[in-house]
């Protein structure tokens, strides 16, 4: 039995998320986000997308690259449990198993297609800036959606827990910015899920901070508010 499987990345995505923290945990989470899967020669012929455009949501298959497990490790602790629960690795979604194999069912905003590129438009992803694609396939409602699913450990949806505010000085940087007020709509979004690691569900003095777009986002929490205290420009 052949047992190695040899994987071709087919395209590339390109998203606002430039580091694992504060990527939602599941597609769907942050709908406003935008970004763009872009296919490679020779699968970015206009022909592999041709009917694609008629269906909204897509299943993306990914690979997990900036979690490649040093050692196979039968157990996780999910972070939905706090992070010290151990559950079996292929009872939960986490990065870290047998295979780095990702799977994200994502909207499909637009498709363009010509002789020289395939894009695809997308929102809603849970996945990081050159994270590589290895398949699409197109969300089939009759099959792919089961509304009486049992969901274990995950049977609710995670919700914005915290209110986002931004400090004076952050809101008078993001007028400045070109874009800047989706990219407010876009932090609000991600940061009321509270990116904080599972422990830290009280407030706490630390301050954080996070990579999203081209800015490095500094934030701290105060009687269950987010406030973004400074946006600076990476360079
Ligand atoms: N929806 C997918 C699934 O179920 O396979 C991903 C779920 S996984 C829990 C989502 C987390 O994976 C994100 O919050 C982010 O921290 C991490 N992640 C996203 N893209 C990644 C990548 N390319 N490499 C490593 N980790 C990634």
């Amino acid at each position: 039995m052949k047992k190695d499987w040899n994987l071709q990345t087919i395209g590339i995505i390109h998203s606002p998320f430039k580091q694992k923290f504060g990527i939602p945990r599941q597609s769907g989470l942050a709908p406003t986000v935008k970004a763009t899967l872009e296919l490679y020669p020779p699968y970015n012929h206009p022909d592999s997308v041709a009917g694609l455009s008629q269906f909204s949501h897509l299943w993306l298959s990914f690979i997990f690259h900036q979690a490649i497990a040093k050692k196979w490790n039968p157990s996780v602790r999910p972070p939905r449990l706090g992070g010290n629960k151990k559950m079996g690795v292929f009872a939960t979604r986490s990065p870290y198993r047998a295979n780095p194999l990702g799977l994200s069912v994502v909207k499909l905003e637009q498709v363009k297609a010509d002789k020289k590129e395939v894009i695809l438009h997308l929102s809603g992803i849970d996945l990081l800036d050159q994270t590589p694609i290895v398949d699409i396939k197109p969300y089939i409602k009759y099959s792919d959606c089961l509304p009486s699913a049992q969901s274990g450990f995950a049977q609710k949806k995670p919700q914005a827990v915290l209110e986002v505010v931004f400090s004076e000085y952050a809101q008078q940087k993001l007028s400045m910015i070109d874009n800047g007020e989706t990219i407010q709509m876009v932090l609000k979004e991600v940061l009321a899920l509270d990116p904080r690691p599972a422990y830290r569900t009280q407030d706490d003095e630390h301050s954080y901070g996070l990579v999203l777009f081209d800015l490095d986002v500094h934030w701290k929490i105060k009687k269950e508010k987010l406030i973004v205290l400074d946006l600076k420009k990476l360079s």
